[in-house]
C-alpha cells in the first residue's frame, strides 16, 4: 500500500553516491544497513564502542567511541552527509548534535526520544488513537511510590515494564496482584515503569512502513510474529491469521501511517500489534528503524528494509514493497552453538540444502544463549510451503518445534 505525501513537503535535494552516510550502532542492523548502502555506492562511517562490532568490521570507517563522545560525533559530522541509528537507545541528544549542523538526520531525535520512554511512547500512542481507532493495553504509569496505591485492580494480571531500555523482553515482570507489583518494582530498581493489563493475545503482527523526507509513505504486507521468552523466534508474511481479514490489515497499516505523520517521521519505522481472541486490536511499541520482523525483506521482498532506509536517509525515492514470495524468517540464536552444555558448530550446510533458505549471519564472535546471531529466510511458493521449510530448517538445527 502506497500514498503520496502532503505534508512536510521540503525541496531538499538527494544525496548521492559515493557520499558518506553515519549509521549510530554497528549491531546487525547496523551492518545489514552497512552492506544496502554499499551496494548503492555509498560509503559508510559507524559509531560504535565496541571494538569488535559486526557493522564496525564492514563500514569504510569505524569511529569506536561512546555515543556521547563530542571529539568523535564532530569527526563524524564532518564526514557524512546524513546519520541513521540502528538502535532506539541512542541519547536523542546525539542526533540532535547533528541535525544542528545541518546534518539531515532520518529518523529525528523527536521520534527516537519518543520510542526510548515507554511512558511518552503510551501517551503518544493514545493520542494518535483518536484519529486511528487502536490506542495501547490498559495501563497505569508507576514513577513514585504513591503511584502503586492508584493501579486499579482490574489491571491486574500485569506485566511491569521498565520505562527505558527495555528490549527482547528484558526489564519486564509478570504480577498478580498489588503485592506482586511492589515487589517487582523494587526488584526493577524503583525506576519509571509502566504497568500494562496482560491481555488475551490471540496473535502478534508488526507493521513495517516507510516515510520519505517529502511524505510519501509505503507500507509493507503485515507479518504475524511469534515470541519465545521474549525474544522474535518466527515472521511469516504475509500473516496466515490476517489472509482473511484484509479489513484489519487495511486499519493496522492505517494507524501506522497516522503514527508516522503525526511524528514527522522519516525513514522506515515497525509498528508491534496484538490482535486479541475477540478480534480486536491493541497498538504495543514502536521502533524507529529496521526490525527484527522485518528481515524477511532481504530475500521475499523487490526492496529491503535497510535499502528503504538507505533510500529514506539519502531523500531518495522510496522503492517497491512487493513481496515476491510467501517467507517464514526463522530467528537463530547463540542457544544453537550449544548441546546441553557442550560447545558446537552448527549445521549450515544442512540448512543450506533447503534451496529456498537464504541464510545471513551477523558475524559476531562469541555465540551465547539468548543471543541474536542471524536469521533464515525461507521462501515457499505459499505461506504453508514456506512455514513447512521453516520447520524444516529449525528441525535441522536442533530448535525445539
Ligand atoms: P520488548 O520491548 O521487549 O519487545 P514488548 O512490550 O514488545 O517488549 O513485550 C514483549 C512481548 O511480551 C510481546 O511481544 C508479547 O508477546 C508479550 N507482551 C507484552 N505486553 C503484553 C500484554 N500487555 N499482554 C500480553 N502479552 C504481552
Ligand atoms: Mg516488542
Amino acid at each position: 500500500m502506497t500514498k503520496s505525501g502532503n505534508s512536510a513537503v521540503t525541496n531538499l535535494s538527494p544525496i548521492l553516491p559515493p557520499a558518506w552516510l553515519g549509521i549510530l550502532g554497528g549491531g546487525q542492523l547496523g551492518r545489514m544497513f552497512i552492506h544496502e548502502a554499499q551496494s548503492l555506492g555509498y560509503k559508510v562511517c559507524v559509531l560504535d564502542p565496541d571494538p569488535l562490532s559486526p557493522g564496525g568490521a564492514v563500514a569504510e570507517k569505524h569511529i569506536c567511541a561512546d555515543y556521547g563522545d563530542e571529539k568523535a560525533l564532530n569527526e563524524m559530522a564532518n564526514l557524512c552527509a546524513a546519520v541513521s541509528t540502528e538502535f532506539e537507545n541512542v541519547p536523542a541528544k546525539t542526533l540532535d548534535y547533528f541535525q544542528n549542523k545541518d546534518i539531515f538526520v532520518a529518523p529525528m531525535g523527536r521520534c527516537v526520544s519518543i520510542a526510548q520512554d515507554r511512558i511518552l511512547e503510551k501517551e503518544f500512542l493514545q493520542q494518535c488513537s483518536v484519529l486511528s481507532g487502536i490506542g495501547p493495553a490498559p495501563h497505569h504509569v508507576i514513577k513514585t511510590q504513591s503511584d502503586l496505591a492508584t493501579v486499579p485492580t482490574q489491571l491486574f494480571p500485569a506485566i511491569l515494564k521498565t520505562a527505558r531500555m527495555g528490549y527482547d523482553g528484558k526489564g519486564q515482570v509478570n504480577v498478580r496482584d498489588a503485592d506482586e507489583l511492589a515487589v517487582a518494582w523494587q526488584g526493577l530498581g524503583g525506576n519509571a515503569c509502566v504497568l500494562e493489563k496482560r491481555m488475551p493475545l490471540a496473535f502478534e503482527v508488526s507493521a513495517l512502513i516507510v516515510r520519505a523526507h517529502d511524505g510519501q509513505v509505503t507500507a509493507y504486507p503485515i507479518a504475524e510474529n511469534i515470541h519465545r521468552n521474549g525474544i522474535l523466534h518466527t515472521s511469516t508474511v504475509p500473516s496466515p491469521s490476517l489472509v482473511k481479514h484484509p479489513n484489519v490489515s487495511k486499519k493496522i497499516i492505517g494507524a501506522s501511517f497516522e503514527i508516522a505523520e503525526k511524528m514527522a517521521y522519516v525513514g522506515v519505522l515497525c509498528v508491534e500489534y496484538f490482535v486479541l481472541q475477540d478480534g480486536s486490536v491493541l497498538v504495543n511499541e514502536i521502533a524507529p528503524r529496521p526490525h527484527n520482523s522485518g528481515h524477511y525483506t532481504m530475500d521475499a521482498s523487490v526492496t529491503s528494509q535497510f535499502e528503504q532506509q538507505v533510500r529514506a536517509m539519502a531523500r531518495l525515492p522510496l522503492g517497491d514493497v512487493t513481496l515476491m514470495e510467501p517467507v517464514a524468517m526463522l530467528n537463530i540464536l547463540g542457544d544453537v552453538w550449544f548441546d546441553k552444555d557442550q560447545a558446537r558448530e552448527p549445521a549450515w550446510h544442512h540448512v543450506l540444502a533447503h534451496p529456498s533458505a537464504k541464510l545471513h549471519l551477523y558475524g559476531k564472535a562469541s555465540p551465547k544463549l539468548g543471543r541474536k546471531m542471524g536469521h533464515i529466510n525461507c521462501l515457499g511458493k505459499g505461506i504453508q510451503e514456506a512455514k513447512d521449510a521453516c520447520v524444516a530448517v529449525a528441525h535441522d538445527l536442533g530448535i525445539a518445534p
